[in-house]
């Protein structure tokens, strides 16, 4: 309820009521409301631009705290490049020089990805670049890691071979001859027992004892075990693969027989004179792709260097074989 309120007419002489008009006091109202709404909206912007809400500081402290973790992540995509970079180095320069595989440009194993833009999705954000840097760098990562298995797979092939190619040739002695004395005739030419003519020797004779053991020098597959080629009497042939054969002539006995299997150091026979021979040896030869070769050259499996050049005197010297 208003109070009702008078004025004095001076011209009249008496109170009157004074009569507020009502437009006057919509005016009033709406002014005061509009200028209410104004400092209120303005006193909200302000508040909203410098004080935060407990709401948005729960966001903030969120995305500083996976800020934070992106940056940790990178830091162990540091530690798995460098021990990757490392990795492709000795494969590089270790391993796949020594199974003599041509190593792998850095180019091909650190490519990024070419062609369309994988990373679309990710753009368009605050923290684009952090994200799509990270993505990038575990791409070419994996990348790296897959060619790094393909290529350590493609050396246990090449190593596997290698061993194989190891254990099968001819590399050592196929008497034993610790004195290295047993050498009578190397490869070369040299003049026959029988005939006296300068001919050529395939092969290195050993002299032994009739009955001396003969051992494998390579694994492989006895091919034959017979006295069927004439001059050899007596003799054995091992396939080796990847081309080699080797030869024991002139054998007294067998201890292997056609298609077993042995191994670089087995016992295949004993030394005699059957055939052409002069005197109990054992005339050796080896076949690489269906020719003889000089079998001086493999006995590096079992002898020094110091061995090996004097057995390379004592086989050069051009005397008489036993054939
Ligand atoms: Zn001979």
């Amino acid at each position: 309820m208003s109070k009702v309120k008078y004025y004095y007419d001076s011209d009249s002489l008496s109170y009157r009521k004074i009569e507020r008009k009502k437009r006057k006091t919509f005016a009033f109202i709406s002014v005061f409301l509009l200028a209410s709404f104004l400092f209120s909206f303005i006193l909200f912007f302000i508040a909203n631009l410098y004080i935060e809400s407990p709401k948005e500081k729960a966001l903030k402290r969120e995305l500083q705290n996976a800020q934070l973790q992106f940056e940790l992540l990178n830091k162990k995509m540091d530690e798995a490049e460098a021990v990757l970079a490392n990795v492709a180095d000795r494969d590089n320069n270790i391993y796949r020089v020594y199974f003599e595989a041509n190593p792998i440009p850095d180019e091909q194993r650190r490519a990024g990805f070419g062609g369309i833009n994988r990373y679309k999705d990710l753009e368009g954000f605050d923290n684009s670049k952090l994200i799509i840097e990270s993505n990038k760098r575990l791409d070419i990562l994996q990348k790296q890691i897959v060619v790094q298995s393909k290529s350590l797979d493609e050396i246990t092939v090449l190593a596997e071979e290698k061993e194989k190619l190891l254990t099968a040739i001819p590399a050592i002695q196929p008497v034993s001859n610790e004195d290295l004395t047993r050498m009578a005739s190397g490869y070369g030419m040299r003049s026959d027992p029988f005939t006296k003519v300068r001919k050529m020797h395939w092969g290195m004779d050993f002299t032994a004892p009739r009955g001396t053991p003969v051992y494998a020098t390579g694994d492989g597959i006895v091919k034959r075990a017979d006295a069927g080629s004439s001059g050899y009497g007596k003799h054995i042939r091992i396939d080796h693969g990847f081309g080699y054969v080797s030869l024991y002539a002139h054998l007294y006995k067998y201890n292997v027989k056609r298609n077993q299997k042995v191994k670089r150091g087995d016992l295949i026979g004993f030394v005699g004179s059957t055939g052409r021979s002069e005197a109990p040896h054992l005339h050796y030869e080896i076949f690489k792709d269906g020719t003889r070769i000089n079998p001086i050259n493999f006995y590096y499996g079992s002898l020094t260097a110091e061995e090996f050049s004097k057995l390379l005197e004592h086989a050069s010297l051009e005397n008489q074989s036993l054939d």
